[in-house]
């Protein structure tokens, strides 16, 4: 019962141990990671794991909650104060539990829904066939301008307007411009519609005052903890006070059991440090970073989807250099080089191929990497790019990120070292 992990199951130690020293190793550019606190690892991994603690703060199926209480009330009035919510609900165990818990407490099944699709950088849960929320609901999805690649907001107007649906979606995981969520709940409004903003990607930056905030042009704000807002693996829901009855009731017992106390522990030691100017601090530089990679990018001759970003990620179409998203992914990987292949707008190939890759800056933020870290970044990977199947060039470019990476070290020395 009390020896350590290491003797008591050696595999998952191993393992534990290879993927430390594989986020110390690597160049983390996936946009939707981050690498977390000290401090949020060490309530993650708490105590609170054991406790059971169905029902809310002060009303409980379980005894001994008063410490649960503590710290649950601490992420709704922490929540409170950074985003300016009127009610939260600390309980959803990730992006996508927050999604369902809002249809739930919103629509009956077959109602229709409007998001916007995941060919244009939606997420599944914003009515994705394969999803429960393509299933359960009549869907309708917007998109981007062709030209533009930014959102056709005269489309979202027309297609709200003919489809009348009962909640209207937005947010984006692979959309690198500012949403106007003042324009989309004016649409739902004169349509009598309920709207949502799913922030998972830019809730760091709508914390910071870096993207436009969704409140209160929207009835319910949805987001992850663990893109930019540097928290656990795991969710929020914030609304309008109306609202919050028929959501605390979709979420327990409508959708979920026991919450994950300690993540919820987790959250709270998240947001308490997304309240600092530290904080605000580092999300301006995850916004610099991202445009000085753009611009490197672009320097390199690759084409960036609408252009640029405004916010933390970039969608960059590489099959206009000939290259597959599924073979960048790939080649970019072996040179230690972490991204993932994403579709782009219109895009001519399948999903599981695609024409693009998601690049993002959060993380490579976190370890302190600036603009002048982001050109050597841009140059690697236009290097590899251009010679996607040369083991000699990713040998090349893997031992840059090594030593690059190695000036910008990830957690205590100790915990590194002991994986290495
Ligand atoms: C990441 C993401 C989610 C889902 O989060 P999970 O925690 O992976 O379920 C939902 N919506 C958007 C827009 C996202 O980017």
């Amino acid at each position: 019962m009390y020896e350590p992990l290491s003797i008591v199951d050696p595999e998952v130690a191993d393992a534990i141990a290879h993927e430390t020293r594989r986020q110390h190793e690597r160049l983390e550019l996936i946009a939707s990671e981050n690498f977390v606190s000290e401090a949020v690892l060490e309530a993650a991994g708490s105590v609170f794991t054991n406790k059971y603690a169905e029902g809310y703060p002060g009303r409980r199926y379980y005894g001994g909650c008063e410490f649960v209480d503590r710290v649950e009330t601490l992420v709704q009035e922490r929540a409170r104060r950074l985003f300016g919510a009127e009610h939260v609900n600390a309980q959803p165990h990730s992006g996508t539990q927050a999604n369902v818990a809002v249809y739930m407490a919103v629509c009956k099944p077959g109602d229709t829904i409007l998001g916007m699709s995941l060919a244009h950088g939606g997420h599944l849960t914003h009515g994705h066939p394969l999803n429960f929320s393509g299933k359960m609901y009549r869907v309708e999805s917007y998109g981007v301008d062709p030209d533009t690649e930014r959102i056709d907001y005269d489309e979202l107007a027309r297609l709200a307007e003919r489809h009348r649906p009962r909640l209207i979606i937005c947010g984006a995981s692979a959309y690198p411009r500012t949403i106007d969520f003042a324009r989309i709940g004016e649409i739902a409004r004169a349509v009598g519609a309920v709207s949502m903003a799913d922030i998972a990607h830019v809730a760091g930056l709508v914390a910071a005052g870096l993207h436009p905030s969704p409140f209160p042009h929207m009835d319910f704000v949805t987001t992850t903890t663990h893109k930019t807002l540097r928290g656990p693996r795991s969710g929020l829901i914030m609304c309008r006070e109306s609202f919050a009855k028929e959501l605390d009731r979709a979420v327990f017992p409508g959708t979920q059991g026991g919450p994950l106390v300690h993540i919820i522990a987790a959250k709270a030691v998240c947001l308490k440090q997304a309240l600092t100017e530290e904080f605000s601090e580092y999300q301006r530089r995850i916004v610099s970073n991202a445009k000085a990679l753009a611009s490197a990018l672009t320097a390199e001759g690759l084409r960036l989807v609408s252009g640029g970003t405004d916010n933390h990620l970039m969608l960059v179409d590489v099959f206009c250099r000939g290259v597959t998203g599924k073979d960048a992914e790939l080649s970019l990987d072996k040179a230690h080089i972490t991204v993932n292949k994403n579709a782009i707008p219109f895009d001519k190939n399948p999903p599981m191929i695609a024409s693009g890759i998601r690049v993002g800056t959060p993380a490579i933020t976190t370890r302190g990497m600036r603009e002048a870290e982001m050109v050597t970044i841009g140059r690697l990977i236009a290097e590899v790019l251009a010679a996607p199947s040369d083991v000699d060039v990713q040998r090349r470019v893997r031992a840059s990120v090594l030593e690059l990476t190695a000036r910008f070290p990830l957690y205590a020395a100790r915990r590194v070292a002991a994986a290495i």
